[in-house]
């Protein structure tokens, strides 16, 4: 979604986001104009770039082996402006595991740092590092001989920054995993989310005070980066052991493919219902969203067949699925309802109202709905 596949390792592709070009335009301006180098600033800018992103790939391969390496499960690599992001489904549990998973991109990004600094010093006199300096601070000429210098150190403060100890840094998790040894890890994660929180707020004011618009960029991602981990904890502890037929919708309205989509909006009308199954001659078909009833409705009116409009691939949920499993896969395909399948049979609709009320009933009243461990 939004993004283009670049190459797959190890099963996992690797993905570069539409937005990404920007960065490469940012570099462009920077090196081109900003320090005044013309095109081949410009130029200089951009493959630097670009061979720095070939090095947060690295970074994020070994998350993600390690990942892999203890039962984890890695959907694909992501590149985005800001640096890249690897997609994990199944982050390990154990606190050691997750703190080996978090401190291995760091280190492999210290490592090239390190390598790189050494190859520079074995092919370059020691003045090119003064030179190159000066070149950066005060927009001297830029030399290709500064390539390796550049990536040396944008590695090295990769593998700094990212030890941050802060979410959604990788040092948030190393902190997470070293509180979760004396505390319960929902505990961890709310302390390691508010410092992350904390520092984006630095960060955005040191930004607005030097007028440095990359770094207030970079306090947004770190907020809601840190954010989004500690919602993801909170539901992932609240709906914990509880099973999608503890949540689901039973015997919702159901609409036949050859309905009229006119007839769906009636019952979306009449009733609170918003997504509908489809069914013929009780087998499920197809699924009609209240997205695709307006979808529908502005392209087609609402004399169009329901099966025009409806979504023919959907997700299924069991009803002994685990419902924080379920809500993870409905989200990472942006699926609004889920129909829940037992044996062939139709039971009915999992939407996201259902389950932000389960979530809502637990965090209020937890014994309410019975967990299983
Ligand atoms: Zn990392």
């Amino acid at each position: 979604m939004g993004s283009l596949k670049l190459i797959t390792i190890k099963r996992i592709p690797i993905r570069v986001h539409i937005t990404f070009p920007l960065i490469l335009i940012w570099a462009a301006v920077q090196f081109g104009i900003v320090q005044r180098n013309g095109w081949w600033g410009a130029l200089f800018g951009i493959v630097v770039t670009l061979l720095l992103f070939l090095c947060v790939v690295l970074h994020e391969l070994a998350h993600s082996l390690f990942a892999l390496q203890f039962g984890g499960r890695v959907n694909e690599i992501v590149l985005l402006p800001l640096g890249g992001v690897a997609q994990m489904e199944r982050i390990p549990d154990r606190p050691y595991q997750e703190l080996l998973m978090a401190l291995a991109g760091p280190v492999t990004s210290g490592i090239i740092g390190i390598a790189l600094a050494f190859l520079t010093l074995f092919l370059f006199p020691l003045r090119i590092w003064t030179d190159f300096l000066r070149a950066l601070s005060s927009g001297g000429d830029l030399s290709w001989s500064y390539l390796l210098p550049y990536l040396a150190i944008t590695n090295l403060f990769l593998a700094g920054f990212n030890l941050l100890p802060a979410f959604p840094m990788d040092g948030g998790r190393v902190l997470r995993a070293v509180l979760a040894t004396v505390m319960p890890y929902s505990r961890a994660t709310a302390l390691a989310v508010r410092v992350g929180q904390g520092l984006a707020w630095m960060l955005g004011l040191l930004g607005l005070f030097t007028r440095d618009v990359l770094l207030i960029l970079v306090a947004l991602f770190v907020y809601t980066g840190a954010t989004q981990e500690g919602r993801l904890v909170q539901m992932k502890t609240a709906l914990a052991g509880l099973r999608v037929r503890q949540a689901y919708s039973h015997s919702p309205r159901v609409v036949h493919p050859e309905e009229p989509l006119g007839h769906a909006v009636d019952l979306m009308l009449e009733g609170f219902q918003s997504d509908f199954p489809v069914c013929d001659e009780g087998r499920l078909v197809g699924v009609l969203t209240r997205t695709g009833v307006l979808q529908g409705l502005k392209e087609y009116g609402p004399q169009v067949p329901i099966r025009d409009v409806m979504q023919r691939r959907f997700l299924i949920a069991s009803p002994e699925d685990d419902l924080f499993d379920v809500q993870q896969r409905m989200s990472e395909v942006g699926a609004e309802v889920v129909p829940v399948v037992d044996a062939g049979t139709f039971l009915g609709l999992l939407t996201r109202q259902d389950l932000e009320e389960a979530y809502r009933l637990v965090t209020v009243y937890p014994s309410l709905l019975p967990r299983r461990q």
